[in-house]
């Protein structure tokens, strides 16, 4: 029986990658990126020196019988993707899920995400929350924002800063203006930005701006909470 490792990476901040982590990588025998490349700056700063191969969202089933062959062949295996947590919004739970169908052990090394780091940095409500990840383009959109804008619970969202405005423009179809949200940009980094207040308030706000670069993550309130 081998061990699946999932391994959290920094969500922009380096030094948030823990010692465990590190002695993890460097114990595996290979290593499951999402993206190689962005990967390898992360290794070579803490001279981690493993094979590695690329698990993304595009070739994760194909992926999933290589990974349960190596933990089969006795191999030790970790996946790490580009930021934060893998299985997040990003690959991992197929492979996850094979492993433990399979019989190998899975062990995760706990570190940085962005949804438990808005949501803590907001200061809304974060004893339940529900997280929607990114909501889909088209199909399904109107729904779920429907179904966030009557939600008594803290919602997550992800989304990309170009779209972020749109996001803020249709969700106020929905929601009252006096709705609790708060926009987290990018966490852990030198630019992070916590704002928060009313729907209308930061739409506007948001919308003034030149331009919106970055990561973000939107953290939106229970229709009933006042503060
Ligand atoms: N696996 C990651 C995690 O554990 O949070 C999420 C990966 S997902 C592909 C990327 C999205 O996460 C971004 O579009 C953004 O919404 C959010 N994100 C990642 N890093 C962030 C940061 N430093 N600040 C704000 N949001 C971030």
């Amino acid at each position: 029986m081998s061990t699946l490792y999932i391994v959290a990476t920094p969500i922009g901040n380096l030094s948030d990658f823990s010692p465990r982590a590190i002695d993890t990588l460097n114990s595996v025998d290979q290593i499951a990126c999402e993206d190689t490349r962005s990967s390898k700056v992360l290794l070579q700063h803490f001279s981690i020196d493993k094979p590695v191969f690329s698990f993304h969202q595009h070739n994760e089933h194909h992926k999933i019988g290589h990974i349960i062959n190596l933990l089969n062949a006795g191999l030790n295996i970790a996946i790490i993707s580009d930021a934060g947590m893998p299985g997040i919004s990003d690959p991992g739970f197929l492979a996850t899920r094979a492993a433990h169908q399979e019989g190998h052990t899975v062990c995760t090394i706990p570190g940085p995400d962005a949804v438990t780091t808005a949501l803590a940095s907001s200061g809304l409500p974060c004893d339940r929350f529900v997280f929607e990840g990114f909501l889909p383009p088209k199909k399904g959109r109107k729904t779920r924002l429907e179904a966030i804008a009557d939600s008594e619970i803290t919602t997550v969202v992800y989304e990309s800063p170009h779209k972020l405005i749109r996001f803020l423009e249709r969700f106020s179809k929905f929601a009252e203006p006096d709705r609790w949200i708060c926009i987290a940009r990018e966490l852990s980094k030198k630019f992070e930005e916590i704002d928060r207040g009313f729907l209308s308030d930061i739409t506007e706000e948001w919308k003034s701006r030149d331009s919106i670069k970055g990561e973000i993550v939107i953290v939106i309130a229970g229709k009933s909470y006042t503060e």
